[in-house]
């Protein structure tokens, strides 16, 4: 995962990491993710089955009600592509994979938790500062104006948004997600459960499971830290009690 980080940014002309330019503003981290989330979808395609986009953006409604801060403009889409993976672009553009679903068995509190997850990337700007620090502003503003090399950028910002956003972020998007889960009347303890399944898959098909959940950390120390926090919130579900 890290080795095709290294090609995306290599791609992208006058890119360098670590860029230290001024942050940019929410509007333009709004715009900058519609505008990658677009060459994303174009890359997958769409869901086009009705039963499945509206059980998608009726959780996703659930969860943007329960999210903190609410004041991104959460747009939760579902794309035609058999790989079990969700991701979150900056400003509140959020994809699950069909295989996703699939691999959830279409269980509600199952999809609620995965999308709280990813809402918590936005929500806690971990999507928008990874860029900010792999691609440098002027980057950022060339892809939203549209200005030369912007396919290109769209491209590496695609990358990005695959990779797991390392330990302490994706701890918080667990913890964060069961909590906004729960706000939003879904059962949090089925955290343990998806992450038991995602073990299973990556157990059967490493090469094929480029999950968010996929690196680091590992999957039994998420489980370990998510039996801990609904420990500690005092919760009793379906799928745990503690
Ligand atoms: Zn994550």
């Amino acid at each position: 995962m890290l080795f095709c980080m290294v090609v995306f940014i290599v791609f992208v002309p006058g890119v360098t990491t670590g860029c230290k330019g001024r942050l940019i503003s929410k509007g333009e981290e709004i715009k900058l993710g519609q505008d990658a989330g677009d060459d994303f979808e174009r890359k997958y395609g769409r869901e086009t089955d009705p039963r499945l986009t509206t059980l998608v953006s009726t959780i996703g409604a659930d969860i943007e009600r329960a999210a903190e801060p609410p004041d991104y403009p959460y747009d939760y889409r579902m794309l035609a592509d058999d790989t079990t993976n969700a991701v979150a672009f900056p400003g509140g553009r959020i994809y699950i994979f069909r295989g996703m679903i699939g691999a959830l068995n279409s269980n509600r509190d199952k999809i609620a938790w995965v999308l709280a997850h990813e809402t918590t990337h936005v929500a806690r700007q971990h999507a928008v500062r990874r860029i900010e620090r792999q691609l440098g502003y002027e980057a950022i503003i060339a892809l939203i104006l549209g200005r030369k090399d912007s396919a290109r950028i769209a491209s590496a910002v695609a990358g990005l948004v695959l990779l797991d956003y390392g330990r302490d972020n994706e701890y918080e998007a667990d913890r964060m997600g069961m909590l906004h889960a729960h706000n939003a009347g879904y059962d949090p303890t089925v955290a343990v459960a998806v992450l038991q399944t995602f073990q299973e898959i990556q157990a059967r098909e490493p090469n094929d499971f480029e999950i968010m959940f996929a690196t680091h950390p590992g999957n039994q120390d998420r489980i370990n830290h998510a039996k801990g926090y609904i420990g500690q919130m005092g919760w009793r579900g379906a799928y745990y009690a503690p």
